[in-house]
Parts: structure tokens; sequence; C-alpha cells
């Protein structure tokens, strides 16, 4: 049985998260920002969270010390991490508050047992085959192909997937993948991709952000448009109700990201869920009234969900480590100032020391009074940012 606050935890008290990377440094940001005190754990000395938070314990995500320190030190605990090992948050479960929950993350980490929770909520995901062993390999039905095989676990941005046409690259896929365990998904004709976020609290109460429409390049997500009007209504609906769906019948408490395809016929197909403040959810930092940084606090603390608002069109840029080398194979700073010259961007970096190729170094979030201004804006910003 989980442990909850008996009462909200308030400012001055320490929220832990496992897991250091970006997203929970602007957690923990946004903690220091209400006054809680903060204790991050992560192995990396040097990560994004652990630089910033009041206490950073350096260990592995299952290390029995660096967990019981952590339980320690922190009045409650979240993650910002999706592999995070689910037996470390049950762990300290049983010594603290912890949200979400082991159970849910699980859940989240592995493909099949995700896709067959949507499949028990009525919500519609893509036609897939789990494939984990040769027998199951020669038995997938070839309406499937052709398709996209992905490892069940630890896939991320794209890594773990191939995309198959025929039997035989299916079957050469899954050995290049080391046989293990993957589902194979149809490939489906996307319009577009959306998500949504949703915050649920103890008691049950949820409230969302707005429906964000995002662009990915290379399977990472590179841009999210979030105003009204930006996506047909009904389709808004139809995608809220599935991640409610999707929450309750988890009985989720914390903060939930659910990743949709809208099919080129007009209908919605659940893709993913992440267990943890996502990507397309950065915006709200500077358009919304809520981030889904402090939901995320207020679901870990107690405190009450309000429903967030938008004040402003917003489109967010990922800053990729590419935009390091954009003029040459050395290193340089991307034109910061110019950037931050036009009106309306707010810039977000993770403190990463060394930039790579793919690596998410920060975003850009524009907001403006309009859609149209918003937009102009980030194009702006892109072309100087090359
Ligand atoms: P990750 O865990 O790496 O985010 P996803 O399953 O979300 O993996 O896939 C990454 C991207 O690849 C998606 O956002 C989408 O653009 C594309 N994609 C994934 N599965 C399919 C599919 N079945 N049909 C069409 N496109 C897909
Ligand atoms: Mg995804």
């Amino acid at each position: 049985i989980a442990l909850r606050p008996q009462a909200p935890l308030l400012p001055g008290r320490t929220l832990g998260v496992l897991g250091g990377g970006q997203l929970g440094r602007m957690f923990v940001h946004t903690a220091q920002a209400m006054g809680y005190g903060t204790v991050v754990l992560d192995p990396d000395p040097d990560s994004p969270a652990g630089q910033v938070s009041h206490h950073h314990i350096q260990a592995g995500y299952d290390d029995p010390q660096g967990l019981a320190e952590l339980a320690r030190l922190a009045d409650a605990v979240t993650t910002e991490f999706e592999n995070v090992p689910a037996a470390a948050l049950a762990t300290l479960a049983a010594r603290r508050p912890v949200a979400p929950a082991a159970n849910a993350v699980a859940l989240a980490q592995d493909r099949a047992q995700e896709k067959a929770h949507f499949v028990r909520c009525g919500v519609r995901c893509a036609p897939y085959a789990v494939i984990a062993s040769a027998e199951q390999l020669a038995a997938a039905p070839a309406e499937l192909l052709p398709g996209i095989l992905k490892t069940l676990r630890l896939g991320y941005d794209g890594k773990g997937q191939r995309r198959v046409t025929t039997a035989a690259e299916l079957s050469a896929a899954w050995h290049s993948l080391g046989q293990q365990p993957c589902v194979l998904e149809q490939w489906l004709a996307l319009a577009l991709e959306c998500s949504v976020i949703v915050a649920r609290g103890a008691d049950g109460s949820i409230v969302h952000l707005p429906v964000q429409r995002n662009l990915h390049r290379d399977a990472i997500l590179a841009v999210t448009e979030v105003y009204a009007g930006n996506l047909p209504q009904a389709l808004v609906e139809q995608a809220l109700q599935a991640a409610i769906s999707i929450a309750n019948g988890l009985q989720y408490v914390g903060l939930l990201c659910v990743e949709f395809f809208v099919l080129q016929d007009g209908s919605l197909v659940v893709n993913e869920i992440a267990p943890r403040p996502h990507n397309s959810g950065h915006y709200s930092q500077n358009a919304c009234d809520l981030s889904q940084f402090e939901l995320q606090l207020r679901t870990l603390a107690g405190l009450p969900l309000t429903a967030p608002r938008q004040h402003s069109p917003a489109v967010m840029l990922n800053l990729l480590g590419e935009l390091w080398f954009a003029q040459g194979a050395v290193a340089q700073t991307p034109p910061w100032a110019e950037v931050l010259a036009l009106p309306g961007t707010h810039l977000h970096l993770y403190g990463k020391g060394q930039a790579r190729p793919g690596r998410k170094m920060g975003h850009l979030n524009v907001t403006g009074p309009s859609p149209q201004a918003a937009r102009a804006t980030a194009l702006k910003a892109a072309a100087l940012l090359g």
C-alpha cells in the first residue's frame, strides 16, 4: 500500500528526484523557487539536476545506500527518468511517498504492458505483435508489414527501432537487436503527432495542459506548437478523454504525458506514455500559468491541482547538439544574443558540458501575442540557429 502525505508537504520540506537529467533540473528549479529543499540521486558527478540541487547523492539508481540516503533526506520522491529501476521506486515507497508509483513506471517501461493497458482502457493503439522468440517471429502477422520493430524496453528518441518491409528484413532486424523482446507495430500513415500532459492527484482529481502538436525529425522531437485552433476541436477532446482514461486506469498519481498519432484519415491512435515531465510540455514554462514541473510538484507534495491556463500562444524549439557545430567542425556557442533580441524568446539550457549531435542541450520557448507572431519569431530564431 502506497504511502501518501497525511497533509500537503509545504515549502520548507525537501523533495527528492530519482535521476539527474534536464527534467530533474527543471523540477529542482521549480521546487527551489517555491522554497522547497531538493535532493537528486544520479551517478553522474556533473548531472544537469545534480549541479543545481541542494543535495546530490552520487550513486547508481539501484544502490541500496544511495536510496537509503535519498529516503532519509527527502520527504517525498519523484522520478524524471523513465528507465530508473521500478524496484528502486518500490524500495523508496516503503519509506516515503513516491509519485509516480513503481507499477506505473514499470508499465511505461515495457511497450507490451503499455499497449495491453491501452487495450484495457479501450484506447486504440497501432496494430502490433510481441516478438520475443523465434516462434513469435515466424508467426508475425503479414498485415503488420511494412512495420516498425521496437525493443520492449529502454528505447528513446528512436533508439532501438528498425523499420522493416519484408519478413526477411524483420528477421534481420530482430537479430540485429540481439533477439531481445520487441514489438512489431504496423507502420502508420501519420497526418500529425500530438501529446497531452495530465496531472492526477492522490484524491483522483485530474487537470491537463492543452493538447500539444509535435514535429519530429529523425524520431527526435524538434518542434512543439501550442495555440488555440492548431488542432481540430474534436481531436483535442478525444485525446483528452483517452489520456484521462489511461491515467485513471492506472490510478496514476503524478504527471503523465500521453503521445498520440493522428492518421491521415483523421483518426486518433495512442503511441506511448511517459510517466514524467515531457519534452513536448516545456512550452508550459513560459506560456501557461502552471508549468508541467509545478504540476508535478503539486501532485508529489499533495498540493491542490488547479486547472492550468495557457496565456500565450507558444512554439518550442528543441536545441540539439548539432547547433553547436552549425558553423563547422569545432564547437562554438550558438548566437544567443541575436536569438534573445527577438521578442518573446525564452532560453533554457541544461548545463551539459559537451555538445554532441542528437544530444538535447536545451530548448527555446517562443511566446507571442498571436499564433502568427509566435510562429514568425520561431522561424527567425530557427534561421539564426542555422
Ligand atoms: P521513442 O520511445 O523513441 O519516442 P516512439 O515509439 O515514440 O519511440 O517513436 C518515435 C517516433 O517514430 C514517433 O514519434 C513517430 O514519429 C515515429 N513512429 C513510431 N512508431 C510509428 C508507427 N507505428 N507508424 C508511424 N510512425 C511511427
Ligand atoms: Mg515517443
